[in-house]
């Protein structure tokens, strides 16, 4: 089993790409934010100790994020292995997926500071099928998505004063992995602040490498 790792800032676009890469390589998307959404509203006791974290802007601990991939990584269709959105996002995490499973390519998905808060206070996503759209950027169609279940959904903490925390939280915890990563020889930056399609097309030459 080997798996890829999309990485970068909150609002890079993992999502948004992580759906496409799915179409071309076939292995399953693993977002460990959407998991703990999932958790909080189902009122697990995982979600209850989430939330707090996710609402403020600061990363869920180590131990309950490695507890959720260990038992996700062992789910039938992540048998071929599986593509991590927003995850490892600290160097424990890091080191413990290199125990589960080995990672072949991470992709990192650049974008300046400045763009990440314009693109994450007008983000939305259709709560039908999950697709991600922005005001601005990507709108989606008059009329709605068109998976038939259209019903636009906006992310509780994607607002102005959550932004700069979760920013932080990535520059002091998560961007020390980029380094990690790029000694290991699998790292491979691209410009995400480009056109969607760009970035795709960028995306699947570097998991050619
Ligand atoms: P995301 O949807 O990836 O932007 O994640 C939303 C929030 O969930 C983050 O701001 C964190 O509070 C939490 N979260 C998601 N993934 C992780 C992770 N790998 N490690 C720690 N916290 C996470």
């Amino acid at each position: 089993m080997s798996s890829i790792v999309l990485f970068g800032p909150p609002g890079a676009g993992k999502g948004t790409q992580a759906e496409r890469i799915m179409v071309a390589t076939g292995l399953p998307q693993v977002s460990t934010g959407d998991m703990l959404r999932a958790a909080v509203k189902a009122g697990t006791e995982t979600g209850m100790v989430a939330k707090g974290f996710m609402e403020s802007g600061q990363l869920v601990p180590d131990a309950v994020i490695i507890d959720l991939i260990k038992d996700r990584i062992l789910e039938p269709d992540a048998a071929n292995g599986v593509m991590f959105d927003g995850f490892p996002r600290t160097i424990p995490q890091a080191e413990a997926l290199a125990g589960i499973t080995s990672v072949t390519h991470v992709i990192a998905i650049e974008v300046p500071d400045e763009r990440i808060v314009e693109r994450i206070c007008g983000r939305y996503s259709c709560a039908g099928c999950g697709s991600v759209y922005h005001d601005t950027f990507n709108p989606v169609a008059s009329g709605g998505c068109n998976c038939g279940q259209w019903q636009e959904k906006r992310r509780a903490d994607d607002n102005e004063t959550t932004v700069n925390s979760r920013l932080g939280a990535y520059h002091e915890q998560t961007s020390p992995l980029a380094d990690w990563y790029r000694s290991k020889g699998i790292f491979h930056a691209v410009n995400g602040d480009r056109a969607i399609d760009e970035i795709t097309g960028d995306i699947l030459v570097a998991l050619n490498q």
